[in-house]
């Protein structure tokens, strides 16, 4: 764990000094080459989220680090290569941060000596080649009034001329992500003479693309959202009033947070220690201020988090997520119906969209996959012998109630198609007489650039098939279909929710429509 001596009060109610230091960051320049990439397995045939975040302000507990764990622990689903928290503690800084899971990293001794009043969490996945401890969340840099942390769930699609623009100030970033890049420009701006808010705010003006990120100092937690609202982020409170945000509100729950509402599209919320139990000692209600980005804001939630991401007890825009999926498999069955047996999920992805499939049809469903819950992402290689095993390590059918059935098969979506395939192949060893595929998506198309491992146009099924036949006729299913991108769109209930990765429209941009784009705040 590292610890960082008090610093001077970070605040808005400071100037700034004028003696800028360049940031450095943390743990990574201690490590040995071989710590530093661990190696990680991307292929293992599903969707990855980046990253969940977790942010508490909550003067009365004796257990901050205790309280950030279960929060993490909730998210970890959004992320299972590194963790890390950091807590302040009277304005000094203690942060912790690991690569593997979240009850791998923090032990009970360890969270006991995570006290404080203010502190973020984070659980990231990332692509082969970026796992590394360097990367890790939070990040933290020094600015000139202490120590601020950082941690960011989504993908900045302007990366490059943050980078160019930083790296001309003579600011290179000692990670390579996104998010060391916002930090480093919020500094960047404090150092300039803007007080937290302000520059928090000029910061995330110039970044384009999706991020969910919680900021700490020793007395202040800033929760801000994109202009789009591409990645889920809410609020909540504890029976005590204290502040809590996160990704989803699973993580509320788990800490008895009651769910208030979700973070706005553009909004920068910013809750400050002495000011927000002022109001909760004169009002009842911890005080917070929000503030917004210039420009559009628009709802564009990833409707992939709906479909598969997040958690089906999470609540997205008051609605839960378990329901929108169930309605998924409602509508799957009211337009692609089929004469059949059994309605058997793909575990766990299918698992609520079959149970709407089955009682529309009123086909039984039967849980014909059993799934080893034993088996997770780990920061250690698997022995070639184990990779070749693949999917028979995570799913086990059942032979006695699969054989000789005509097993409707439902899945959340389609990416490349091998985990797809070798679930068919199964399948049909085992007896299976008739095999239709319902996909309670539509077919994936394009690259996400929002912060979701899949930017391999080529390897897309969709785009590698000629059509839909020829797709089915690859997978070796008997029938195959797919929702619509209107179907998903109608069954979320709001406009105009990002569906890129299925339409191709991109409601923040690509990275190509900022290649020429110039930071002028810099200049
Ligand atoms: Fe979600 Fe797809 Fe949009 Fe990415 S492109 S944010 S996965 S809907």
């Amino acid at each position: 764990m590292l610890l960082f001596k008090p610093d001077p009060v970070l605040s808005n109610k400071l100037n700034p000094a004028q003696n800028f230091q360049q940031p450095s960051e943390d743990q990574s320049a201690a490590l040995t080459p071989s710590e530093q990439t661990m190696s990680s397995s991307s292929d293992d045939g599903a969707l990855h989220e980046k990253c969940g975040v977790f942010g508490i302000l909550d003067r009365g507990s004796a257990g901050l680090g205790h309280t950030l764990y279960y929060g993490l622990y909730a998210l970890q689903h959004r992320g299972q290569e590194s963790c890390g928290m950091a807590v302040y503690d009277n304005h000094q800084l203690r942060l912790h941060k690991e690569m593997g899971l979240v009850n791998q990293v923090f032990n009970e001794h360890l969270l006991d000596s995570l006290t404080g009043q203010v502190g973020i969490g984070h659980t990231r996945y990332s692509t082969t080649g970026d796992s590394n401890l360097g990367n890790a969340q939070p990040v933290v840099v020094r600015t000139p009034f202490g120590a601020m942390t950082l941690a960011h769930n989504g993908n900045l699609i302007n990366t490059e001329m943050l980078r160019e623009a930083l790296t001309k100030q003579g600011l290179v970033g000692h990670g390579d992500s996104d998010s060391h890049l916002m930090a480093l420009y919020i500094n960047l701006m404090l150092s300039r003479g803007a007080g937290l808010k302000d520059a928090v705010k000029q910061a995330l003006e110039v970044c384009q693309g999706a991020f969910s990120i919680v900021i700490a100092t020793g007395d202040t937690l800033i929760a801000a959202r994109d202009r789009h609202g591409l990645r889920p982020f809410c609020m909540g409170r504890t029976a005590k009033g204290a502040l809590v945000v996160a990704s989803e509100t699973c993580a509320l729950d788990i800490v008895n947070a009651t769910y208030e509402r979700d973070i706005m599209p553009g909004e920068i919320l910013v809750a400050e220690l002495d000011s927000y139990y002022a109001g909760l000692h004169h009002e009842g209600r911890g005080y917070t201020e929000s503030f917004f980005l210039e420009g559009n804001k628009t709802e564009n939630l990833c409707v992939f988090e709906l479909v598969y991401f997040a958690r089906p007890d999470s609540m997205i825009h008051g609605h839960s997520v378990y329901n929108y999926r169930m309605n998924l498999g409602r509508r799957l069955a009211q337009i692609h119906p089929v004469d059949a047996d059994i309605v058997v999920p793909v575990p766990d992805s299918g698992n609520v969209a079959a149970v709407g499939y089955s009682r529309e049809s009123g086909i039984p469903y039967v849980e014909g996959l059993i799934k080893n819950r034993y088996v997770g992402r780990t920061f250690i290689s698997p022995t070639h012998e184990l990779r070749e095993k693949g999917i028979q390590l995570k799913l086990n059918p059942l032979r006695d109630v699969l054989k000789d059935k005509r097993a409707i098969v439902v899945d959340d979506s389609v990416v490349r198609g091998n985990t797809s395939r070798k679930i068919v192949k199964m399948l049909r060893e085992c007896g299976v007489k008739e095999i239709h595929f319902r996909i309670s998506s539509a077919q994936v198309t394009h690259p996400c650039f929002y912060g979701i491992d899949m930017s391999n146009r080529d390897e897309l099924i969709a785009n590698q098939m000629e059509d839909l036949e020829a797709i089915r006729q690859t997978l070796d299913v008997d029938t195959l279909a797919y929702l619509s991108v209107e179907d998903l769109v109608n069954v979320a209930g709001y406009e105009a929710p990002c569906t890129a990765c299925f339409s191709g429209h991109y409601p923040a941009g690509t990275p190509k429509d900022y290649q020429s784009t110039l930071i002028n705040t810099l200049t």
